[in-house]
């Protein structure tokens, strides 16, 4: 059985002070809350204060970003053994925002994805075709194209540590979200790449989660889907009652 994963991406917002506010906020609303894992990805600045916020509480902390050297000369860059004394058992790879706007590629998505893992930091590896990509019906090559290159010459057992989230770059942040039929498509195309690639161990066990617009009115429906197993969430994930009423789902 996977374990569903709500995870929150909270992008470039919230300051410390804020962070502090959110979480005993949030934490009481999930009072209770079982057979689901809850993610929160604050900025790197708010880490370390979610990670007091939160211990002792079901909550586990994720990074946006990593980089693939452990230290160095890397001016701006945030390594692994950073992350991990802080904490974070996750970190967002490959998210459309870091495609778009700072170069990331299939091959730094790659290399982020094996560091993460050497780190045992869970990677939640991002993919998803934007809406040309979408119109000339070529979603289903994006994501395949973007599956090859992120997970190149990973083995079978690292492949199963990996949580994937499918995120069609034309719903993130626009209010539009996929069809529940759109996304099951996309995700039972990604759980069949995974057989191909890494036997049926893999494909049935890795969660791949959906990301783009989720509510707390259309989580319902996309979690009724056969491979969706949990939900990447942007906006919905700031104020403490909307993230929690997603995490509620069930
Ligand atoms: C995201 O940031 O990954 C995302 C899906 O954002 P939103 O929920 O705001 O569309």
């Amino acid at each position: 059985m996977r374990i569903p994963i709500i995870a929150g991406n909270w992008k470039m917002n919230k300051t410390t002070s804020e962070t502090r506010a959110f979480c005993p906020e949030f934490i009481k609303l999930i009072d209770n809350v079982k057979g689901v894992e809850i993610v929160i990805a604050p900025p790197f600045t708010a880490l370390s204060a979610a990670g007091d916020a939160i211990r002792d509480t079901i909550i586990k902390l994720s990074a946006q970003n990593i980089f693939w050297e452990e230290k160095g000369a890397y001016t701006g860059e945030i390594s692994p053994l950073m992350l991990k004394e802080i904490g974070c058992g996750y970190c967002i790879i490959g998210h459309s925002e870091r495609r778009q706007y700072f170069g990331e590629t299939d091959d730094t998505v790659n290399k982020k994805i094996k560091t993460a893992l050497n780190y045992e930091i869970t990677p939640v590896f991002c993919i998803g075709e934007i809406l040309k990509e979408r119109e000339e019906n070529r979603t289903m090559a994006v994501i395949g194209r973007q599956l090859k290159g992120g997970l190149r010459d990973l083995l079978e057992s690292d492949i199963s540590r990996i949580v994937i989230a499918y995120e069609p770059v034309w719903a993130i942040g626009t209010g539009k979200t996929a069809t529940p039929q759109q996304a099951q498509e996309a995700h039972r195309f990604i759980r069949d790449f995974i057989r191909k690639k890494a036997g049926d161990k893999a494909a049935d066990g890795i969660r791949i989660l959906y990301g783009g617009s989720v509510t707390p009115e259309n989580i319902k429906d996309l979690m009724a889907q056969d491979d969706i197993d949990g939900a990447l969430v942007g906006g919905a994930s700031l104020k403490p009652d909307s993230f929690a009423a997603i995490v509620r789902f069930s």
